[in-house]
């Protein structure tokens, strides 16, 4: 087993991040070490970095692929030395919210199954992770020889957008506009897209509109709520959007995105993560208009082998959202892009 130190990204409190060197994790019956090869970074993690969310020290990055070097007693179905795509959450499957479709409310979804040290929060950000055992029972999957680090990175984040698709209930024949065209809204617009439903993609950056149109969206538009009223006139024979996606975590736009999903549409909230985030919304639109308001959050492990197949059989394109690769001693330097959303920045890696 390996043993002795290696490199991390050490959040040391808001906006501070130092490569450290710090101890090879340590693991245990069931459980699995992996050297990390490619990391994604998430608007979770930015967040969490900006404003200084969760107490220090921890090691971020929860969107990992990476190479098994050592398996704890007792582990089947996995061989030292193949590469697998890693899920940092996973539910119980027993308990009541479990039972009842509530998986990401679960008590055990709720703690990190991966660390590379201190706090268990992800670990991706570090050249080796400790997988912990019920992660290694459920929430690792082989990555085949075709499919890049990369790409296998995002079997996490398509995920969290694959249950936001079923939670939305989107139906074949149906149209939706998706607020936002990051690396978010571009996987919805080709979940909804390869669903056959008319996506209308939403956003102000000009690249992000063009890669919106390449992804099979119908037609682009910018960020300005007019324009999300014009497109809808135009696309739905004047009734509004089946389905209204907003990825943007601005809660100023809430109110015009309800008012672009027709009479007994929905719409879903992806970005709005932050706890104390009051916003108006007109109740009429809810009751007598019967719009449906959602929040989807996280992923579901019940998907996870569909989410695979989507990526393995590129059927969604994950690769080309990878805009920026950087070693680990550059993580702020890929923190620093990814925060500036603007035309060409799309995904940013880390490869440790
Ligand atoms: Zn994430
Ligand atoms: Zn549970």
């Amino acid at each position: 087993m390996a043993s002795g130190s290696m490199w991390a990204a050490v959040y040391r409190g808001e906006n501070k991040i130092a490569i450290e060197s710090v101890p090879i994790p340590q693991i245990g019956p069931g459980e699995a070490l992996i050297r990390v090869l490619a990391c994604g970074v998430c608007g979770t993690d930015l967040k969490k970095i900006h404003y200084g969310l969760v107490p220090p020290p921890r090691i971020f990055g929860h969107e990992i692929c990476g190479r098994i070097k050592a398996l704890g007693a007792g582990v089947t179905g996995f061989q030292v030395g193949e590469r697998v795509s890693v899920t940092h959450h996973v539910p119980c499957l027993n308990c009541h919210y479990c039972r009842y479709q509530s998986s990401a409310q679960c008590p055990k979804y709720r703690e990190t199954g991966t660390t590379a040290g201190f706090t268990p929060a992800g670990g991706g950000f570090a050249e080796y992770v400790r997988v912990m055992d019920w992660v290694v029972k459920r929430g690792m999957v082989l990555v085949p020889e075709a499919v890049s680090d990369d790409a296998a990175t995002f079997i996490e984040p398509l995920n969290t957008c694959l249950k936001a698709v079923y939670r939305a209930e989107a139906k074949e024949g149906e149209s939706a506009l998706v607020i936002g065209q990051g690396p978010i809204g571009l996987l919805f617009t080709q979940l909804l897209a390869v669903r056959g439903i008319t996506v209308i993609a939403a956003d102000p950056l000009k690249a992000r509109r063009e890669q919106s149109l390449r992804f099979k969206a119908a037609a682009a538009c910018d960020g300005d709520p007019t324009s999300w009223m014009t497109a809808a006139m135009r696309w739905t024979d004047e009734r509004g959007f089946d389905l209204v996606i907003l990825t943007a975590p601005n809660a100023e736009l809430i109110s015009s995105a309800m008012q672009a999903a027709r009479a007994g549409g929905r719409l879903l909230l992806f970005g709005q993560t932050k706890k104390d985030d009051p916003f108006t919304v007109d109740a009429g639109t809810i009751c007598s208009a019967e719009k449906s308001l959602i929040g989807s959050y996280s992923s579901d492990i019940s998907l996870q082998a569909e989410v695979a197949d989507l990526i393995f059989s590129h059927r969604v394109d994950v690769d080309s959202l990878v805009t920026h690769r950087f070693q680990l001693s550059e993580i702020e330097r890929a923190i620093e892009v990814a925060s500036t959303p603007r035309d060409g920045v799309l995904k940013v890696m880390v490869n440790p």
